[in-house]
């Protein structure tokens, strides 16, 4: 089979990498006909299924089961990091996740003599600091652009950098690096550890379920803010011309649909989506978070799922406490101009993007 670039998506039933998956697979993708292999941990869950690619399971966290699995792929010409592993401070964050791009690269950098490009994907936290700094240092102005510097706290997204940097001054600039920082990612996969939508749409599906109605679990401040997202598809797409635009090379670029939304108007999507009473924005209404709302629902959905013969999932698997953060107060907004300076005109309408989403976890029985 002939193929002008092959792609190692290492996080590939993330909500990224299931995208990446998914378009690369397509023949006339940008630097197409690829060949894809994707790296998870977990075996292949039946929604990955379709997409043509060779999946192997490895821990990169571990340096004997990266080389065991990843060494004899030598014909790599392209990373895509779209992983990560949390810890309890931003130091361990720091060691575990480098330690693991330094796994991979110290197996693939030498099999693979074509290896051309790495892309990194991090995201706002670059500008905000890592979960462990909200609210104690003083992030970035908005919109966010791409080149200040770095704050003076640790965050894995800058031993990520120095990583791929690193291994570019090596080669000598044969090898190029992009680093991807998107909004909050509008995606579908529910293996994600921060899927905002999975979380909202299970939400919607119990509330439908027990005919209540749709109440916002959040503030004031997010309901009538400007905010933005970046469609999973999009960062996908924003990553791939990285590999095939020499503009596209040794940058960082943000990440996000183009547009802004409110909370208010794209809650009523979601209510109507799932055929639920759409609900005003009480203040007057108590504080609820989505993690205390949803803790004695593991029945209620394990309930739900037989009814519905959907696909066997576990209310722990969806990420409440992520979407309780999104909804904690404004959002920081980001600029693309950099991006679009560069060449990469993708975009997409924020609303849309909420309803593909939903469409695509119907399609794929997680929700009904
Ligand atoms: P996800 O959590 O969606 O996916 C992670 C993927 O990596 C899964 O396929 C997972 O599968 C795999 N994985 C995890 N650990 C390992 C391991 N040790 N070895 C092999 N595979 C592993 O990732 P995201 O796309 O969310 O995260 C990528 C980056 O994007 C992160 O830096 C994140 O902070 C950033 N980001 C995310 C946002 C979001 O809304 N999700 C928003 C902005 C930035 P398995 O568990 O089976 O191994």
């Amino acid at each position: 089979e002939e193929h002008n670039n092959v792609a190692l998506i290492v996080g590939v039933t993330g909500i990224v990498g299931d995208s990446l998956a998914g378009i690369l697979s397509v023949p006339d993708t940008p630097g197409g006909p690829w060949k894809v292999y994707g790296v998870a941990r977990r075996p292949r869950p039946t929604w990955s299924a379709d997409h043509p690619v060779h999946y192997i399971q490895c821990d990169v966290s571990d340096p004997k089961d990266t080389r065991t699995k990843l060494s004899p792929l030598t014909d790599i010409t392209h990373i895509f990091w779209v992983t990560w592993a949390n810890r309890p401070t931003e130091a361990e964050c720091c060691d575990l996740n480098g330690a693991m791009f330094n796994n991979v690269l110290t197996v693939v950098v030498p099999n693979a003599p074509n290896l051309t490009h790495i892309c990194i994907q991090t995201g706002h936290k670059h500008y905000i600091g890592p979960f462990e700094a909200f609210g104690k240092i003083k992030p970035h102005e908005t919109p966010f652009v791409e080149d200040v510097p770095r704050l003076d706290v640790p965050n894995f997204y800058y031993t990520l950098e120095d990583i791929a940097l690193d291994a570019s001054k090596k080669s000598r600039g044969q090898l190029t690096w992009s680093v991807h920082r998107p909004a909050v990612i509008f995606g579908f996969s529910p293996y994600s550890m921060m899927n905002m939508l999975g979380s909202l749409c299970v939400y919607a599906a119990i509330c439908k379920h027990e005919n209540v109605p749709l109440k916002f679990p959040g503030t004031k401040a997010a309901w009538n803010c400007y905010f933005v997202a970046a469609d999973a598809d999009l960062i996908a797409e924003q990553q791939i011309w990285s590999c095939v635009d020499p503009n596209g090379k040794n940058e960082a670029f943000n990440c996000s649909n183009g547009d802004v939304f409110k909370w208010k108007a794209l809650w009523k999507v979601l209510a109507h989506e799932f055929g639920v009473e759409y609900e005003e924005f009480d203040e007057s209404d108590e504080y609820v978070s989505l993690v205390e709302r949803m803790k004695d629902k593991g029945p209620v959905w394990d309930e739900i799922v037989k009814i519905n013969n959907l696909t066997e999932t576990k209310l722990e698997e969806f990420t409440f406490w992520f979407a309780d953060l999104m909804f904690l107060g404004e959002c920081m907004l980001d600029s693309m101009n950099k991006s679009k300076e560069h060449g990469f005109f993708g975009f997409r309408n924020s609303e849309k993007s909420l309803v593909s989403v939903i469409d695509k976890m119907r399609s794929h029985k997680i929700v009904f």
